[in-house]
């Protein structure tokens, strides 16, 4: 019988084998627990939370909140579990974890179209007739597997860390003090600068050596490459490192005053909307906090809101624009999807996220049927368009954020964006959800 293999039992893999097994198609998943543990896992359930046990905000106005209530209108199995064992967390949505993983466990294995299969994959098979392959084997994926992977995509796209810098909204920038241009080009180019004079730069530099950075797991012995120092070990290196370095000024003269600042924090275009800007070059491992504090410091950026936080992770990952179609298949290996964290996105709720996606559209291969999409104005589909859309030369894991969604026709009080948002996206949703459930029962013959 048609049949779709999971690789992986991590929240992906498990939203994968449930939904295909939902649409009546049966499911072999693998995954290497108890035999073998990646450095993060311990528990030898499935859908093991490797760290936090918050699955963050459960407000549908904030996008991961939004992302949470469509994978709930899907039938999520992550989801109704994550509901069933939640603790109180306030307006987050909290688990027990070991409630948690034991729920989707036995879900899993006692789903009468599911076989579990408890063994290390170390290479990615040929291609079998009716068979169909997602791959979720998360950030953590075990050596032999992803040297099997890195042969299929090259070694150039994929990555095993992650050096994010933050990302931050565009309509948050202050527009006076930052200028357009690039590097040595005449004409005002694609890059936005912030300009620092002298007394800005010390104030700057101080600060940031200063700022607490966050801990490295045990297993994170990170070995830095020189072309992608975290800026606050440049830093470290001396007084001007950062101004020889990425904050470097020449080929950068404000075009109002004709001067070259002392130095410049250059912001790069994160999306072909424009929403989103990236502070180039300043990859980082300051907390949290210490990023707003410390970057709120840089003209320009005084009340700058962050679409995503610059960090520093052990994290495997394909290039997704240049290895992915928007269905979550393998360019080169249409029998191949791959989801999850290892899929370019970032996060508990995104990683089920695209293993849903995957689940779907994998039962529907194996059946003859056309793939689908998410539509673009839904979180689902705000994260495939992260994944299609982003430029493949500084390709990165995003968690689900409204800047990667549909840039507004007209303008929308900053207060009401999350309602409208969501309102939008739900509607949207259902209406997708509608035609889902609809090719379902004519694919499978029930109902
Ligand atoms: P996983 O949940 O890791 O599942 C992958 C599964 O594949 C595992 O069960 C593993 O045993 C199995 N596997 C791996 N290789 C093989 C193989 N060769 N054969 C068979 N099975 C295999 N996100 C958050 O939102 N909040 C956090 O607090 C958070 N903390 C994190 C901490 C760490 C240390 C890491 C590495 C990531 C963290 N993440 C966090 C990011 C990410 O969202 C999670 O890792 C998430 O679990 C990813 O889901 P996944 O299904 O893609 O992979």
């Amino acid at each position: 019988a048609p049949t779709v293999t999971v690789i992986g039992g991590g929240l992906a893999g498990c939203e994968a084998a449930w939904q295909s097994a939902r649409r009546d198609v049966p499911v072999r998943l693998f995954d290497m627990k108890p035999h073998r543990f990646s450095p993060a896992h311990e528990s030898p359930h499935l859908a093991e939370l490797v760290c936090s046990n918050s699955l963050r905000s459960n407000d549908p106005h904030n996008a991961v909140g939004l992302l949470k209530e469509e994978l709930r209108r899907l039938d999520s199995l992550i989801m109704r579990a994550a509901d069933a064992t939640a603790v109180p967390a306030g307006k987050a949505l909290a688990v027990d974890r070991n409630r948690f993983a034991a729920t989707i466990t036995a879900a899993i294995e006692d789903h009468p179209l599911i076989s579990v299969e408890r063994k290390e994959i170390t290479e990615l098979a040929e291609p079998q007739p009716g068979n169909v392959v997602v791959l979720a084997t998360g950030p953590l994926t075990s050596e032999p597997l992803a040297a099997s992977l890195a042969l299929l995509t090259g070694s150039k796209r994929l990555f095993f860390y992650d050096a994010i810098a933050p990302i931050v909204h565009h309509e948050s920038l202050n527009l006076d003090v930052v200028y357009q241009k690039s590097r040595y080009e005449d004409g005002p180019g694609d890059y936005l600068n912030c300009p620092l004079d002298r007394d800005d730069y010390q104030r700057f530099i101080t600060e940031l050596g200063d700022a607490t950075c966050m801990p490295l797991h045990d297993f994170e012995d990170i070995h830095y490459f020189e072309g992608c120092l975290p800026i606050e070990v440049i830093r470290s290196r001396g007084d001007d490192t950062l101004r020889f370095g990425p904050m470097k000024p020449v080929g950068l003269e404000d075009p109002r005053t004709g001067h070259t600042p002392y130095a410049v924090v250059q912001l790069r275009k994160e999306n072909r909307q424009g929403t989103l800007y990236n502070l180039v070059g300043f990859q980082t491992k300051l907390t949290y906090p210490e990023q707003q504090r410390v970057f709120r410091l840089i003209p320009g950026l005084e009340r700058a809101e962050f679409a995503r936080y610059g960090s520093i992770h052990r994290n495997t990952f394909i290039c997704a624009p240049e290895v992915l179609l928007p269905t979550l298949q393998v360019r080169q290996r249409p029998d191949l999807l791959i989801s999850g964290q290892l899929s370019g996105v970032e996060g508990y709720v995104e990683s089920t996220a695209m293993g849903l996606v995957a689940g779907i559209n994998a039962a529907r291969l194996v059946r003859g049927r056309p793939l689908l999409q998410p539509p673009p104005a839904t979180a689902l589909g705000a994260l495939i368009s992260h994944l299609r859309d982003s430029d493949p030369r500084y390709f990165q894991p995003s968690n689900v954020n409204f800047g990667l969604f549909p840039p507004w026709p007209k303008k929308v009080p900053r207060r009401l964006r999350g309602a409208v948002r969501a309102e939008q996206a739900l509607q949207a949703l259902d209406a997708w959800k509608a035609a889902l459930e609809d090719a379902h029962s004519e694919g499978s013959g029930s109902c």
